[in-house]
């Protein structure tokens, strides 16, 4: 489509015969870049949907579901790429080389790209040892698209374990119920729900239809894909963040077609078009990385449900630690609550202890009694970990002789001191510098570093326990691909005996030999000022936790606080997840907070607070006269951090006791700023149902 001189994809949505809008004004088509619809009704409904509920620009969701290729105008076509194919398959590697066997073995049920390969843990250097031993090599080939109905569908059926009587009845609940039902599967960690999801998997797949799961960002592991792999002898395919553009778009379209029988992916996978999706499966649920932060803020787990229902089909929510909606969804009968209370077999729950850290003389964070249980624990041949929610090596620089603090121009925030590599980062706008040598402020050199991150953890564990292997696990050192994966194999094959991480480490990840774990600094969520901070630290706390004592060796938690007497704290390591959260749920109900009640928020930003400001006053000004009792708008007030990258943020927060009228309060607000001059000046977005004010 031409806009002015610039050709621009469309999405042409229906094509009526006559307009409203005079000739002269309407754009024309220039070339037509599809044969057929690329998306076919089930999903046009979807985004219809979304666009609606969301109140967001039509383009930006449609586009949404597109891979990038297909928005810059490429064909809806597979197109001929490199995949590595087995050249005989009774091939075997040397039996060493554990990483080559694998590869073999998935080359041996088709071709896979190399991208295909890396998410299922296999690097390139072991596919250039295979190619050079004449066992691999790599074609240029246009994947065909395959019908997989009707082929065998397990890869060893006596590789399925026998269920708890709690799976078995999970399983058979969901199997026995037709059409749109969706389901929490509340699971404590290592209760087995991945199983429950490959059984009720099977009989969907043995119908001929597809089934989507989705994964936390950074739960799309090898191990992961691995597990349903081990399972099913069908196509799996994966959508993720790391994926090139083609492999994004290949993957998309063997959805499309019913080429794929199982994808695996991240919230955006959950706008791909099916051809015949039969169950969708969401995983974590309570991860925040389901809700879409920046231009179409969408939240992938409530449009899976309306997609199920849209598609009359079943869809199971399962965590360890529901978000209050779910819980409260399943309280109201909304949802079907189905509870795996225990673990299978010999694993154990982990022991929860509460380390008072007050008047402790503590060693980079770490308390003597601590040292002396990671000590005793390493001596027996286990793993432990350590978790700190802060990379870096200190939060803070600070100089020692004037007070002065290293303060990022662009942010309300302090950098923090990175040592490998040397720098000062802003977390909060990326802005990296170097380490000035002296303080600008009076030229001393006594620059310290205040506060404690995971690199200054790992260099103090050096010093302590030098002949332990020690990992760390943050964003820093898992930026290069492949590398996450790397490291859990390490984990996994007992190179590291020591590991700290951020809460990447806490995520589902599966580590036999891990017996203590800790969580070195837990005040921080007590006095935080969101209302969802609590369930945060508490979905948080009981993930960590579930990283100890998996397998048959008992494990133990270790809270380092100094509040050990703290109602949240107790309640949490002596009741559990769902005790604290129905407390924590009549608290919401007294407060009106959700999920008892509904919001949604106008956010501004601009490089001159003035203007933020008298937008979103005149907004409030304007609506509050028009608004219902039902509905209260709050503010406007600075965001949490007021300056982010030299941007002055502010937000407007409309609350409502249903949806409807907070609907119709945000088409009000919508159609006041359309007329307001002081909307040009500034950067708005709306975000219904946000996550984080
Ligand atoms: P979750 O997803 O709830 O954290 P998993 O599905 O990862 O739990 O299960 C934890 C471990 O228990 C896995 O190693 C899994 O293979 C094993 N497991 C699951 N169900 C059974 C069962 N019925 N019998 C024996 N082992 C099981
Ligand atoms: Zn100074
Ligand atoms: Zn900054």
């Amino acid at each position: 489509m031409l806009f002015g001189n610039r050709a621009l994809t469309a999405l042409v949505l229906s094509h009526p015969e006559a307009s409203d809008i005079a000739l002269t004004k309407l754009k024309p088509i220039v070339a037509v870049l599809d044969d057929t619809p690329i998306l076919a009704e089930a999903e046009l409904k979807l985004l219809a949907w979304a666009t609606q509920y969301y109140l967001h620009a039509p383009g930006e969701v449609y586009f949404q579901a597109l891979p990038t290729l297909l928005r810059k105008g490429e064909a809806a076509a597979y197109r001929s790429a490199p995949y590595w194919h087995l050249l005989d398959a009774q091939a075997e590697a040397s039996p060493q080389a554990i990483k080559q066997q694998q590869a073999l073995t998935l080359l041996r049920q088709g071709p896979l790209s190399s991208g295909e390969l890396q998410i299922r843990g296999i690097s390139s250097a072991i596919l250039q040892a295979l190619a050079k031993k004449q066992l691999i090599e790599k074609r240029e080939q246009v994947p065909a698209a395959s019908d997989w109905r009707g082929t065998r569908l397990l890869v060893a059926e006596n590789d399925k374990p026998r269920l708890t009587t709690e799976q078995a009845l999970a399983v058979s609940v969901i199997q026995s119920t037709q059409g749109f039902s969706p389901f929490l599967l509340e699971g404590i960690t290592g209760s087995g729900k991945t199983e429950v999801y490959l059984q009720i998997m099977e009989t969907v797949l043995q119908a001929g239809l597809q089934v989507l799961v989705l994964v936390p960002e950074i739960g799309l592991t090898p191990q992961t894909i691995a597990r349903f792999q081990q399972r099913f002898s069908l196509p799996i395919s994966t959508l993720h963040s790391g994926m090139n553009e083609r492999e994004r778009l290949d993957a998309w379209l063997s959805c499309r077609d019913g080429s794929t029988a199982i994808v695996i992916g991240t919230r955006s996978a959950l706008l791909t078009p099916f051809a015949r999706l039969g169950l969708i499966i969401i995983d974590e649920e309570h991860d925040t990385s389901f809700k879409q932060q920046e231009g179409f803020r969408y939240h992938a787990r409530d449009l899976a449900l309306l997609r199920a229902h849209q598609l009359d089909i079943p869809i199971v929510l399962g965590s360890a630690t529901p978000c209050f909606e779910s819980l409260q969804n399943a309280a109201t009968g909304k949802y079907q609550l189905l509870t795996l209370s225990q673990r299978p077999g010999t694993a154990t729950v982990a022991e929860h202890v509460l380390l008072d850290s007050k008047h402790v003389q503590m060693q980079a964070g770490l308390s003597p009694q601590l040292i002396e249980l990671l000590g005793q624990e390493l001596g027996k041949g286990n793993q432990v970990m350590l978790f700190l929610n802060r990379r870096g090596y200190a939060p803070a620089l600070l100089c020692h002789s004037c007070g002065w603090l290293a303060d990022c121009e662009r942010c309300d925030a302090h950098y923090t001191w990175h040592r490998h590599p040397s720098r000062l980062h802003c977390h909060h706008c990326d802005h990296q510098r170097a380490l000035p040598p002296v303080c600008p402020h009076c030229g001393s050199q006594q620059l310290i570093g205040t506060g404690l991150g995971t690199e200054q953890v790992e260099q103090a564990l050096t010093g302590l326990f030098p002949q332990y292997g020690i990992i760390r696990i943050d964003r820093d050192n898992t930026r290069r691909k492949g590398s996450l994966a790397q490291h859990l194999e390490g984990i996994r094959n007992g190179q590291y005996q020591i590991l700290i991480g951020t809460q990447m480490l806490a995520k589902g990840h599966h580590f036999p030999d891990v017996t203590l774990v800790a969580m070195l600094d837990a005040d921080g969520a007590l006095f935080a000022s969101d209302f969802r901070a609590t369930e945060r630290f508490a979905q948080l706390y009981i993930q960590v936790a579930g990283r100890a004592g998996r397998a048959s060796k008992p494990g133990r938690v270790i809270l380092q606080t100094h509040q050990p007497e703290h109602a949240l704290l107790q309640d949490l390591a002596n009741q559990g997840y769902r005790h604290f959260a129905h407390s924590a749920l009549q608290e919401r109900q007294a407060a009106a907070l959700p999920p008892f009640s509904f919001q949604a928020l106008f956010r501004a930003q601009a490089t001159d607070a003035r203007q933020v400001q008298t937008f979103l006053q005149q907004l409030a000004q304007q609506l509050q006269p028009q608004l219902p009792a039902t509905v209260l708008c709050l503010g406007p007030l600075s965001a949490q951090m007021e300056r982010k990258a030299g941007q002055y943020r502010y937000q407007l927060l409309l609350q409502a006791s249903n949806r409807r009228a907070l609907a119709a309060a945000c088409r009000l607000a919508l159609a006041l700023i359309d007329t307001q001059v002081s909307a040009r000046k500034v950067r708005w977005s709306l975000d219904i149902d946000p996550v984080e004010l």
